[in-house]
């Protein structure tokens, strides 16, 4: 795979960063780009980096090495290594280590604009870190001063066939207008040339492409965390990987993890009406604004609310979750077992009702159990069943005769219990002193093991 050149374009008030790519096994050329309104010309970096990220996972993919005709930044091609590392330890099968050849290495200056930019979505993990980062005061660097929406990564381009994300767009511009900060709606192809899984593999490099084609301008730009710290897992996104697609330029920083989305939820957007009003976290939608109520995305953000008692509030979504939410919440990876338990404390600090709590419970306790079984066969199963067995019967053999002893022990009297004790220090003692007894004592001559014929 080779990334033959790149050049940056202004036509009909629209900047256009392009690059054309070379695969192995095509004789096509294509064309990758990122491009957004004219009045962001001055932040789009005329550079071959943003192509290093949107390029390096599609050709792990397809087991191509990627040559860069041009010249990238030092920092970032010195992580390729350790970035292929991890892919390809997460997913030996799908992802393999790959040759990466630059014309050269510039070691780029420093950006000092002191803009910063977050991708923003209006889902949970968005509204958290901009809720989080827009007041200066809150952090040590500098206030969050862009939101930047990208038609083309929630979805591949070819998907928006109907305008879908129009209102999507007006929100985004509505919370910008109502936070001070500025807007950067944009729009690339990079989902529709390569058939990669987003949510695993390419969301963290697709995000980081997308924050080096804007390096001109932002000094650093946040991804919103999927997960938190206590699960992380094999996932494109990621503490362990974004910070590694930065350059010298642009910090790309992975941002939230410290808090569940749940917690995100209750203790963040719930007390934010402007989050309260645009809360879109919806997969059924095609990458238009409609929650549906009912798929597990949906479901999975109204819990917590009805556990807060918030859910009235958010406007976006219907006022209850739906009868059969229990079946909605599926434990299907040792991953999904955090949230639930989490939902599950959360439940109980708000003194949540008692069938809610009681199907939380059912559904760790059914989700473990299904877990356990996940990958053993039926023999293996079986064994553990019958050693659980096993270990019960011999509970429930001694349990009755300790607690009368126990129960005996408790009426006895002061010097009665304090003469028991001495017994019993003695009787252990001897029974520390019985092995160096026992070797001075003559060996008994051993029964013979077989027979004589
Ligand atoms: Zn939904």
């Amino acid at each position: 795979m080779k990334l033959l050149h790149v050049k940056k374009v202004i036509v009909a008030d629209k900047v256009r960063l392009a690059g054309t790519v070379k695969l192995e096994s095509s004789e096509q050329e294509i064309e990758l780009y990122f491009e957004y309104p004219e009045r962001f010309a001055n932040f789009v970096n005329e550079s071959a980096d943003a192509f290093v990220p949107a390029l390096l996972l599609p050709a792990m993919s397809k087991g191509e090495n990627l040559e860069i005709a041009g010249s990238i930044s030092e920092k970032l091609f010195r992580n390729l290594e350790i970035i292929q590392n991890i892919f390809h330890q997460w997913y030996p099968s799908h992802l393999k280590k790959v040759l990466v050849h630059a014309e050269s290495l510039t070691k780029l200056e420093k950006n000092s604009s002191q803009k910063v930019g977050s991708f923003f979505s209006l889902g949970v993990d968005s509204f958290y870190t901009l809720l989080k980062h827009v007041n200066a005061k809150n952090n040590s660097g500098p206030a969050l001063s862009h939101l930047i929406y990208m038609k083309g990564l929630e979805r591949p381009l070819h998907v928006y066939k109907h305008g879908q994300e129009q209102e999507v767009i007006s929100r985004v511009t509505d919370v910008a207008n109502q936070t001070g900060t500025d807007c950067i709606v944009g729009e690339t192809n990079i989902r529709d040339h390569f058939r990669l899984s987003w949510g695993p593999h390419y969301h963290g490099a697709g995000l980081a492409s997308v924050a080096l084609s804007l390096s001109a301008g932002l000094e650093s730009v946040l991804i919103p965390s999927t997960d938190f710290y206590k699960n992380i897992f094999p996932w494109g996104t990621s503490p362990l990987l974004d910070h590694l697609w930065s350059t010298e330029k642009t910090n790309v920083v992975h941002d939230g993890s410290e808090a569940q989305r749940s917690e995100k939820i209750i203790y963040s957007l719930a007390k934010a009406p402007l989050a309260m009003k645009h809360l879109r976290v919806c997969t059924n939608n095609a990458g238009g604004m409609n929650n549906c109520g009912t798929c597990p995305k949906c479901v999975r953000t109204m819990l917590p609310l009805v556990i807060s008692g918030d859910l009235d509030k958010a406007t976006t979504f219907p006022d209850r979750l739906p009868s059969n939410w229990t079946r909605i919440v599926q434990i299907n990876e040792a991953h999904d077992l955090p949230h639930a338990e989490v939902f599950l404390q959360l439940a109980k600090d708000f003194n949540a009702d008692k069938k809610l709590i009681k199907a939380l419970e059912d559904k760790i306790e059914n989700g473990r159990a299904a877990l356990f079984c996940k990958g053993r066969n039926f023999a293996a199963i079986q064994a553990s069943v019958f050693h659980f067995y096993l270990i019960k019967q011999t509970i429930d053999l001694i349990k009755h005769p300790l607690k009368n002893t126990l129960k005996r022990m408790s009426v006895l009297e002061a010097g009665q219990r304090s003469r028991l004790r001495q017994s019993l220090r003695a009787m252990l003692s001897l029974g520390k002193r019985g092995p160096s007894r026992q070797l001075e004592e003559p060996a008994m001559p051993s029964e013979p093991t077989t027979r004589e014929a």
